[in-house]
């Protein structure tokens, strides 16, 4: 395909696109791209075949989420042949972290972790971590009880909803069986479980939509102002990878 550099800058310039659409795993949709830049790595040893990596950051018009897309190809390759990869996966069924405002960083971090297990396919470690999740949250509420079962009724103390008890209740694995004991649901049942947590977390300790969401970030030019002043971190734990 590719016989001097220039013909290959030529392609290469030929390739160049500034916007597209892709799966956002916020937006949980395509949406469009804009391209932020990119790094091309030409590898052209005399004698062997050519072969081109092109790294593109993407940043999501709607979320304003950054995703690296990196492509290959080589001198072999046909006109149609694509081989792109994308960091963080492309998942339709992958679960963002949301934040909250008022939950504890010790309840944030195990959260995270099981979201984590469940876009990487640990069911098991998934559930054992939803379980110590909603431990940890009767806990810091102070619901006692003999077991979780017990405890999540104790929760309705302290929530109006009654239908998230009732939701809780259903799923199998929050019942009363030791972690030892856990076998791994199926992924529907777990992202439903997931989504009800979700609700109980944003009823408890209110889901920072600003935060979820990065609106605020497309206006400001500058890194945010927060109560502790640290600007930097807190955009840290406000951009967690999908
Ligand atoms: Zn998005």
């Amino acid at each position: 395909m590719w016989v001097d550099d220039e013909e290959l800058k030529d392609f290469l310039k030929g390739r160049e696109v500034d916007r597209k659409r892709l799966y956002c795993n916020w937006c949980k949709q395509e949406t469009n791209h804009e391209v932020k830049g990119q790094h091309v790595v030409i590898f052209n040893a005399p004698g062997e075949m050519q072969e081109v990596l092109i790294y593109r950051l993407w940043i999501c018009r709607g979320c304003e989420r950054g995703l690296l897309e990196q492509e290959y190809l080589n001198e072999v390759m046909g006109e149609d042949e694509e081989d792109l990869e994308y960091f963080p996966k492309r998942s339709r069924s992958a679960f963002a972290p949301k934040s909250y405002s008022k939950l504890r960083s010790e309840l944030t971090a195990i959260y995270r972790e099981a979201l984590t297990c469940y876009n990487e396919h640990a069911f098991i470690l998934c559930t054992a971590g939803l379980r110590a999740l909603l431990e940890g949250i009767c806990q810091d509420k102070r619901i006692k009880g003999r077991n979780l079962k017990a405890k999540i009724d104790g929760l309705k103390a302290i929530l109006p909803n009654k239908n998230i008890i009732r939701n809780l209740h259903h799923f199998r694995f929050m019942g009363n069986e030791a972690v030892h004991e856990l076998a791994a649901p199926k992924p529907d049942e777990l992202a439903l479980a997931i989504g009800v947590i979700e609700d109980l977390l944003n009823f408890l300790y209110e889901m920072d939509y600003k935060a979820s969401r990065l609106r605020e970030l497309r206006r400001s030019n500058g890194p945010k102002r927060t109560k502790s002043n640290k600007a930097e971190s807190a955009t840290v734990t406000l951009a967690p990878n999908p």
